[in-house]
């Protein structure tokens, strides 16, 4: 048997590994997917953002979010997908606690859009991963469980879930783990999707099966769920295409199923045998009218999309001669880069691409070490960029001082954590804050 702190990065080469990845993103709209209640719930104490359409009472009519359904096709167009012009929504039947309707309005046979693709690379190597589909359904209530009872809060309940779902095109678990990456790197950039992994809001389920090399059918799949990190996601492939494997080679039966990921033990664990698509009994929302998109309304969106990651990168190598690595970090966070952007818009030098060099350095060494350090997403400290700015505007040069400042403040918790609430979001009440923290030294 395989011991759960087993690793293989190197796994078997006379089999073929084949993964297709479905991922759920929550959408950042204000309101839910069908009804007028606030997404805003986070914070907020169980089942206080609620009305009877999200808690699913008899006789009520859902309104389709117009801004779900453009944040859906911005990701698809982004994603090189087609949109056509019709759409509709679907229910899926399925009978579950967190379900309140007991069914979920999703998207089956024609979804907002289909046919795209996402360039991963890899080894060198740019390789396309084909998306089947992205589309738009909601998301379901929560389940907190505890020793012998179980409590629902359906504040989730119809938050506006986008799902997209990629061709089996990924051939190691270190390859859909850069997929993923990827994929988040641009819902942040579009601003539809927060993006954390760890709280539930961006969600992979992964579907894995072997076959022999050269084999053109594919092996019997299993679907993994419960990944909440890209290590997770890695981990768990890794896993699950080993204990396959070694079924194989013992002449053993691989089933279908859906199995968990169990963080603690590194091991992929059976749940549920796989439902069949028409165990679910999809047919046509009678309570939603048809979804008809105009061509207008496409290419209105089409041409309002930010520039995405790719661009950026190539942008910052001719435009500030940065090394393609240095492109890479500075790219991967959207804060990082647009914080690079801002010391480099009030550098008044001559030589830019020697002033970029000398910010990206800084930036690394001082402000991504650190962070790295104090193990914390760098999201986190999305705020103290402006310590760094301040520490930066206060000494008036680049090097040297500010790493003087930003190892002083380090320490200050109290500081941090203010920062970090976003009680001191603005800047004048960060150079307060970081004020009263200097002079009480
Ligand atoms: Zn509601």
């Amino acid at each position: 048997m395989l011991s759960g702190t087993q690793h293989t990065t190197h796994i078997d080469t006379d089999y073929e590994i084949v993964i297709g990845l479905e991922v759920h993103s929550q959408l950042l709209t204000k309101s839910k997917m069908f009804c007028s209640c606030s997404t805003d719930y986070a914070n907020d104490a169980p089942n206080t953002h609620v009305c009877p359409v999200c808690m699913g009472m008899p006789g009520v009519l859902p309104v389709i979010n117009q801004q779900a359904v453009a944040y859906t096709i911005m990701t698809a167009l982004a994603l090189n997908c087609s949109i056509p012009e019709f759409s509709k929504f679907d229910r899926k039947n399925y009978s579950y606690p967190d379900l309140m309707k007991g069914y979920q309005i999703s998207q089956y046979d024609i979804p907002l859009s289909r046919d795209g693709y996402l360039t991963v690379e890899h080894d060198g190597q740019a390789r396309e991963i084909g998306i089947t589909r992205v589309h738009l359904e909601e998301d379901t209530a929560r389940l907190l469980h505890h020793e012998g009872y179980s409590l629902v809060d359906i504040n989730r309940a119809g938050t506006p879930l986008m799902e997209i779902v990629s061709e089996p095109d990924m051939r190691s678990p270190e390859e859909a783990r850069l997929y993923m990456q990827k994929l988040r790197e641009i819902l942040v950039y579009l601003g539809v999707s927060s993006g954390r992994m760890e709280e539930g809001s961006l969600r992979c389920d992964a579907n894995i099966s072997i076959r022999p090399r050269g084999q053109q059918t594919l092996g019997v799949k299993t679907e993994i769920k419960n990944m909440n990190s890209f290590r997770s996601v890695e981990r768990a492939l890794e896993y699950e295409a080993q204990r396959q494997i070694e079924m194989a080679r013992a002449g053993k039966t691989i089933h279908q199923e859906t199995r968990g990921w169990v963080e603690t033990r590194g091991i992929t664990v059976p749940q549920r045998s796989k439902e069949q698509a028409h165990d679910y009994r999809y047919f046509p929302e009678p309570d939603l009218p048809p979804l008809i998109i105009s061509r207008a309304w496409v290419e209105e969106l089409r041409s309002k999309l930010p520039e995405l990651p790719d661009a950026r990168r190539a942008r910052y190598s001719t435009e500030f001669g940065l090394s393609a690595q240095d492109a890479n970090v500075m790219t991967e966070d959207k804060a990082l880069g647009d914080y690079f952007e801002q010391v480099m818009a009030a550098s008044e030098v001559s030589d830019r691409k020697a002033r970029a060099k000398a910010v990206s350095n800084w930036l690394l060494s001082e402000v991504v070490q650190p962070i790295i350090l104090l193990s914390s997403p760098v999201r986190l400290l999305q705020r103290p960029w402006r310590i760094c700015w301040i520490c930066w505007i206060k000494s008036g040069s680049l090097v040297n001082k500010p790493k003087k400042c930003w190892m002083k403040l380090l320490p200050r918790a109290k500081c941090l954590k203010l920062l970090l609430r976003g009680r001191a979001s603005s800047l004048p009440s960060v150079i307060k804050v970081n004020l009263s923290a200097l002079s009480r030294k």
